[in-house]
């Protein structure tokens, strides 16, 4: 592959969410705007995301924590549990705060599925929670594939009835953030947005556009390999992984210019197909995640 030269990355727009959140962190210790009050709940998932969001670099989640918004609830990072932790819950809803929920709702059995406290003796499930909550929130987000769409939670054959938070809340705006997981970025972008001007621009299935308008495909490194028909047979290959089943070509988002971890890489990068996981539909609608062509085996032995 040495006749082919990769190109240069393309412009990244990586620093919007950098600009968007210290613009939201200067006008609130200047007095111009206000922090607001963020409930971070985790239902049916991994807490992939919340984990996710902990590698934020653009700040880091702990700025985010002290300097944009107050954190009244969120079970992966609060000090309370069990009891004492459902009243904070309780509490923090009594004044004005943002939701953000990660994880699918399991509605089967009234919710039983799911279940994330304990409440005068009873269970709280997350379809209770959230149906209270979602109704009193001044805005809403669905971080990552489980919330927007029902995502690996609602995959075949979905034994625990998961569904996206929209299904739940259908009277309400909810900003779609899909991701397996979400990057902090387009979190905390999303938020600082939210603080300074509101709702951001987003797409038809109210994704925000600043993230989410551009397919992978369009700014992929390895798009001259596309277009001249050299494919990749093995993973390894350094050329398109499309015949391998990359679902780049469909799905939109800005992972090759904005990139994991600090930038230090991304799926394509590392030579895996990218799976889909910011499409709706996702898992499902993208498996197999990995193709061969069994054709060109059989010939070559
Ligand atoms: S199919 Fe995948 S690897 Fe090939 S150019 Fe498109 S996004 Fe890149």
């Amino acid at each position: 592959m040495s006749g082919y030269i990769l190109p240069p990355e393309p412009m990244t727009n990586e620093a919007v969410a950098e600009r968007l959140t210290n613009a939201a962190v200067s006008r609130i210790q200047n007095g111009l705007i206000k922090k607001q009050n963020l409930i971070y709940l985790e239902l049916n998932g991994c807490s992939g995301n919340i984990i996710s969001l902990l590698n934020g670099q653009n700040p880091d989640f702990e700025y985010m924590v002290n300097s944009m918004v107050n954190l009244r609830y969120s079970n992966s990072l609060m000090a309370s549990e069990g009891e004492q932790a459902m009243e904070k819950l309780l509490a923090a809803s009594q004044d004005e705060y943002i939701l953000a929920v990660e994880g699918a709702v399991a509605l089967r059995d009234n919710g039983l599925y799911n279940v994330i406290g304990t409440l005068n003796g009873k269970p709280l499930t997350g379809l209770e929670a959230v149906t209270m909550l979602g109704q009193k929130a001044s805005r809403i987000l669905a971080v990552g594939a489980c919330a927007t769409h029902g995502g690996v939670s609602a995959a075949k054959p979905n034994p625990s009835e998961s569904v996206g938070l929209q299904r739940v809340l259908p009277e309400k705006e909810i900003i779609k953030l899909p991701g397996c997981p979400v990057n902090p970025d387009w979190f905390l972008g999303t938020l600082a947005h939210l603080l300074l001007y509101g709702v951001p621009e987003t797409d038809n299935l109210g994704r925000p556009l600043m993230f989410y308008s551009t397919l992978i495909h369009d700014r992929c490194p390895r798009r001259p390999f596309f277009d001249k028909g050299i494919f990749a047979e093995k993973l390894g290959d350094k050329t398109c992984l499309f015949k391998l089943g990359c679902r780049g070509p469909v799905t939109r988002i800005d992972c090759p210019t904005r990139q994991w971890n600090g930038h230090v890489n991304w799926p394509i990068g590392a030579n895996t197909p990218c799976i889909g996981c910011t499409q709706f539909g996702f898992p499902d609608a993208m498996a197999p995640f990995i193709t061969y062509d069994t054709t060109r085996v059989v010939k070559d032995e």
